[in-house]
């Protein structure tokens, strides 16, 4: 057995960051810079109201109240020639350019208005709710960084910039499949023997959940043959591929048969529960060596061999550099128990932040690697070491699986 460790760095090591493509802003969005944003244009492009009020010379309201008369208007989108002069104010709304003379902005609420004078209440600074000129960000400066992950208000940020197309890590096209002649996937009576395909309807959200595009590449017989065909196609068009089912040491394991045949493969046996057979590869395609992430078929294992392996390495093809789920020390409000084995057990468990600031979980109950019910019920994965378990009330490294 090796450890969740090396199976991870294996894996990393031989997934490579993807192709960078130019994207408009929209198409960006969940995607990571390939190179820094520079500013090409203030923002904001003008000095302007950060308020409703009146534009003034701060030292003519040094001492209120005070009158000045109010020689014109200006709101958002218009501008004006008139400049402030001695004794005057211009009414003026948010997002207006400040007008020539006028040094600060006295809010409406600050005023009394009477006919074209106006009466002010409170004396300002000059520079009082005025928003300077490149005040959020100023021409010339790099505003992101490469690796920046273009988040939805990122995304407002490159609009405010007009950088209009960026360059980002192409999405990685991943093809996911089951294979099983158990399996039934169109909702017809179940024959004897038969059960319900699950695996492949959990991964392909979370490859998508990963950031990737998920494309369904349905479920494969137990037959050599179609799954060579099945699989060399796949390597041929998509970035990577995710199997289920037939990494083990079965008779009619034939995910195992094909790729050691045709693919360069390492067949994993990790100390970890569950999810101890995982296979990784590179499947040759041309000049192409796509991955292959052959997942185990019991559905709990499936889906915490994803999390380990397969998730880090979709999100490092998509340009990610945090790779990792968010990790916290949980407090084990139960006590999570368990038997020396030689191996880590990654115990699904349900959690909250609670009132003392710290995360507190329980198991979700049935930990059976079959038990995809109780895992579908799971906050985070409880990281549990070799032993005798985490006692009620002490430490234990999660997981987190979401943080909302
Ligand atoms: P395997 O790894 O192919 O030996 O499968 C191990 C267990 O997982 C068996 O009980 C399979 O029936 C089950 N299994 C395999 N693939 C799937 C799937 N796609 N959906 C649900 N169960 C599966
Ligand atoms: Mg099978």
């Amino acid at each position: 057995m090796i450890s969740e460790l090396e199976a991870g760095t294996y894996v990393l090591e031989r997934c490579a960051v993807g192709d960078v493509v130019e994207a408009s802003i929209a198409d960006a969005v969940g995607h990571v810079l390939a190179a820094p944003v520079v500013a090409a244009e203030d923002v904001p492009p003008f000095a302007n109201s950060a308020v409703d009020g009146y534009a003034v010379k701060a030292a003519d309201v040094a001492a209120t109240p005070t009158r000045l008369r109010v020689v014109a208007e200006v709101a958002a989108g218009w501008s004006t020639e008139r400049e402030v002069g001695a004794g005057e104010a211009i009414r003026i709304m948010t997002g207006a350019p400040m007008p020539a003379g006028a040094d600060a902005v006295v809010m409406v609420e600050d005023t009394e208005r009477d006919g074209d004078e106006v009466v002010i209440n409170a004396s300002v600074r000059a520079g009082s709710s005025v928003r300077a000129v490149g005040e959020d960000v100023p021409t010339g400066t790099q505003v992101f960084p490469s690796g920046t992950v273009v988040r939805p208000a990122v995304a407002g940020v490159l609009a405010s910039l007009n950088a209009r197309r960026v360059r980002v890590f192409r999405t990685p096209r991943v093809a996911v499949l089951s294979t099983g002649d158990e399996l039934v996937n169109d909702g017809s009576p179940l024959q004897p023997g038969q059960i319900r395909e699950s695996n492949k309807t959990m991964l392909l959200p979370l490859v998508a959940e990963a950031g990737c595009d998920a494309i369904d590449l349905g479920v494969v017989r137990d037959d050599e043959a179609a799954l060579e065909s099945v699989l060399r196609d796949a390597a041929a068009e998509y970035d990577a591929i995710v199997t289920s089912g037939g990494v083990s040491m079965g008779e009619y394991d034939v995910v195992k048969a094909v790729l050691s045949r045709i693919a360069d493969m390492r067949w994993m046996q990790i100390a970890i529960k569950p999810a101890k057979p995982f296979a990784f590869g590179l499947l040759a395609a041309g000049d192409r060596r796509t991955p292959v992430f052959g997942l185990p078929g019991n559905p709990v294992s499936s889906f915490v061999s994803f999390e380990l392996f397969a998730r880090p390495a979709l999100r490092k093809m998509s340009g990610h550099s945090q790779l990792e789920r968010t990790h916290v020390e949980a407090i084990a409000d139960e006590g999570l128990r368990r038997r020396p084995d030689g191996k880590t057990h990654y115990m699904r468990v349900a959690g909250r932040f609670a009132d003392d600031g710290r995360y507190h979980v329980v198991s979700v109950g049935a930990q059976g690697s079959h038990q995809l019910a109780a895992t579908s019920m799971a906050d985070a994965i409880a990281i549990v070491p070799d032993g005798d378990g985490i006692p009620p009330g002490d430490p234990v490294t999660t997981m987190l699986l979401s943080i909302a």
